[in-house]
């Protein structure tokens, strides 16, 4: 006789998996490696799947990422190329607040294609000056200003054919073999850059030079880019079309002063920079800025407990950072014995937040596209990575090599290094301390060096149908269906014990290569 049972069809299903609520509710801490999610039924394509996601109450982004404010990680060229693809970038205050509140302007004055900051001599430079901007630079198309500078009068340009035939060291005046002002195509400020393509064309020239109407360089079109120009459907634009963009910053009293920089320079949303965010200085800092500046988008945290999230929720955030010790270069779980597992902390937080219609930031512990769709699925609405994006030609530093492998460095905001950085009064140390009197640093954070990446703009596309496959796999079209699944109990997980993730990865190969995409 057949060991099984003949119910006559398959309408009946047994329970599997557990819900949310369910693998939560033993109390212990979990990380995103401890579990793993049931797959669900698919009858759409990834690329339908819908990925805006709320980053506070009034902005959504088109793909829930977000760049976190470290100085090895977010100045105006991440930020610029997370929001092209439809994150968000959030500049790092471990600067004097005049030079974070360029960066910012930087992100709102950008325009795809224009290049808006170039290199520029004087006509009384030499030929071997621009033989030292192509070698440290890589390009020899140099527009010549009165002064050297952006924004002086334009009087012509050298392009890389008018020093092809001279001696790197030669010491000829670039008045004498530059194309003059005169002979130039220019087009005036305020041009589209529709219009400035269509002159390059004609032209058949390789530089495009914008002028105002005192013939004053603003911006310069290459050839180059033009050729590779590519579009961005899912940039994140706010009203004006400028793109998004955001700034840290600290709770001090001196705050207050990089707060309005920052705001007039255009910031979007402001991220309240603290290791722990259930503080008075965070509290009233919020109540400050809404009172101040009501329609500036304010993320409270960090935080990892509804209890923490409750107070900021109280004072007005607007969205809430969450993570408390899961950062790749984070050893504050390890000194302050304080902390919580991030995939416990999203959910948690996401949980208690939900009901005030505060979405959630999971901050720290990414290390793969599953860790961020299971993110998503704990309740988070975007997900703030570092170590994921730092390594990428956007990243601020220069790379270097160490054992033939090209590398950029990648440091904790509460590394020594970072807290002690000279010529600013910016605020690493402010994250970790909160009171005036703190004398002795205690290090939170290391620092170190990652893998080159190659540029954001091919990696956070990968990202993104990444998550999208993810989601067709659980059978969710987009981002706030995969979460009223978690919290109708449709969503279902397992977790899993070292063997099953060990089993979950690669092994049993004497060597491979990973090749992601
Ligand atoms: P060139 O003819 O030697 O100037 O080089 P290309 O025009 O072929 O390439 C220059 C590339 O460098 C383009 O992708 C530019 O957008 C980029 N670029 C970035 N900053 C500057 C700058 O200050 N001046 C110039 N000429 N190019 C820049
Ligand atoms: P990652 O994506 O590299 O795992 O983590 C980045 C996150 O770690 C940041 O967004 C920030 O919340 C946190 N972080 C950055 N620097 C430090 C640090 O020095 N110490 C701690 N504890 N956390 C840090």
């Amino acid at each position: 006789m057949a060991d099984y049972l003949i119910c006559g069809g398959t309408s009946y299903v047994p329970e599997d998996g557990n819900t949310g609520a369910q693998m939560f509710a033993s109390g212990e801490g979990l990380t995103y490696q401890d579990f793993i999610i049931l797959p669900g039924f698919i009858d759409f394509t990834a690329d339908e799947v819908d990925l805006t996601s709320a980053l506070t109450k009034k902005i959504s982004l088109k793909a829930p990422l977000v760049s976190s404010p470290m100085d090895t990680v977010t100045e105006s060229e991440m930020a610029i190329a997370m929001a092209l693809c439809g994150g968000i970038g959030i500049i790092h205050h471990n600067c004097n607040p005049d030079i974070q509140a360029q960066e910012v302007m930087k992100v709102k004055k950008y325009k795809h294609g224009f290049i808006r900051d170039p290199v520029c001599l004087t006509p009384d430079h030499r030929v071997s000056d621009v033989f030292e901007v192509k070698k440290r630079h890589g390009f020899g198309g140099i527009p010549i200003t009165e002064d050297g500078k952006m924004g002086s009068r334009l009087m012509g340009i050298v392009t890389s054919r008018d020093i092809d035939f001279l001696e790197p060291n030669s010491d000829k005046l670039l008045s004498e073999i530059m194309t003059p002002f005169d002979d130039l195509v220019t087009a005036p400020a305020g041009v589209s850059l529709d219009k400035a393509n269509e002159i390059l064309q004609r032209s058949k020239k390789g530089k495009l030079p914008i002028i105002n109407e005192h013939f004053e360089l603003v911006a310069l079109i290459a050839r180059t880019d033009l050729k590779k120009s590519r579009n961005f459907p899912n940039a994140s634009y706010d009203a004006n079309n400028q793109l998004l963009v955001g700034a840290a910053i600290g709770t001090r009293e001196t705050d207050k002063v990089r707060l309005q920089m920052l705001v007039h320079a255009g910031v979007d949303v402001v991220v309240l920079d603290s290791s722990q965010g259930n503080s008075i200085y965070q509290i009233n800092l919020i109540r400050y800025i809404k009172s101040t500046y009501p329609e500036l988008q304010i993320i409270g945290g960090n935080v990892v407990t509804a209890a923490q999230a409750k107070n900021l929720i109280d004072a007005g955030v607007d969205g809430l950072r969450v993570g408390m010790g899961a950062g790749s270069i984070c050893i504050t779980q390890e000194v302050m014995a304080v902390g919580r597992p991030q995939a416990t902390a999203v959910y948690k937080v996401a949980e208690y937040a939900r009901r005030f219609g505060v979405p959630v930031m999971a901050d720290g512990g990414i290390s793969s596209v599953g860790h961020i769709i299971k993110a998503l699925s704990l309740g988070a609405s975007t997900v703030m990575m570092g170590s994921m994006l730092a390594g990428t030609s956007e990243a601020p530093g220069e790379y270097f090599f160490s054992n033939g492998v090209r590398l950029k460095k990648y440091r904790g905001m509460g590394s020594l290094e970072a807290m002690e950085c000279k010529g600013n009064s910016g605020g690493a140390a402010d994250r970790y301390f909160h009171g005036e009197g703190d004398t002795i640093k205690v290090a939170q954070g290391v620092s170190g060096s990652i893998v080159d990446k190659g540029s954001i703009l091919r990696f956070l596309p990968y990202l993104v149908s990444g998550i999208q496959h993810g989601c067709q796999d659980i059978g969710s079209k987009s981002c706030s269906m995969l979460r009223s699944m978690m919290y109708a109990g449709e969503l279902k997980f397992e977790k899993r014990t070292l063997s099953a993730q060990r089993e979950g990865n690669v092994h049993s190969l004497y060597n491979f290569e990973k090749r992601l995409y």
